[in-house]
């Protein structure tokens, strides 16, 4: 699958349902989450006839639930017949085609690359970078 494809698909599903939010786009898409314990495994995605369902490990914090979400709905968006293989530390640097497409996806999803750099003029962006970096939140950029 060619990138601009990805992308395409990516601009379709936020112009659809004007969100970037990959638990608020999987129950759109009637894709089932299924959170559980998964041992070192990450998420995965699978079809069980026609329905289809990401596992997530119930053991992940907020924010590796979204980044495992968002890929494993670009299985379910661009491979969806395909088996994929399960995500984890060592397949999330996979060379892999199809897990590049869904981490290229996952990442295009979540960042508002547009929405970022015209709202951050390139201080905002070097001072939000900074808070980031020391987990503050984005409003203490005044006491800085
Ligand atoms: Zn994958």
């Amino acid at each position: 699958m060619e990138l601009p494809i990805v992308d395409s698909k990516i601009h379709d599903l936020i112009s659809n349902y004007e969100t970037r939010d990959p638990f608020h786009l999987a129950k759109s898409l009637n894709i089932i989450i299924i959170e559980e314990d998964l041992g070192e495994i990450y998420g995965y995605y699978n079809r069980a006839n026609r329905i289809k369902m990401i596992h997530i490990n119930s053991k992940l914090d907020e924010l590796n639930k979204r980044t495992t979400t968002a890929h494993e709905l670009g299985h379910a968006v661009l491979h969806p017949d395909e088996n994929t293989p399960m995500l984890s530390k060592s397949t999330i640097v996979s060379e892999l085609k199809i897990e590049k497409e869904a981490n290229y996806f996952a990442t295009n999803l979540i960042i508002d690359k547009e929405k970022y750099f015209e709202e951050c003029n390139y201080e905002n962006a070097r001072t939000y970078g900074l808070l980031n970096h020391y987990g503050l939140p984005e409003h203490f950029a005044r006491y800085i």
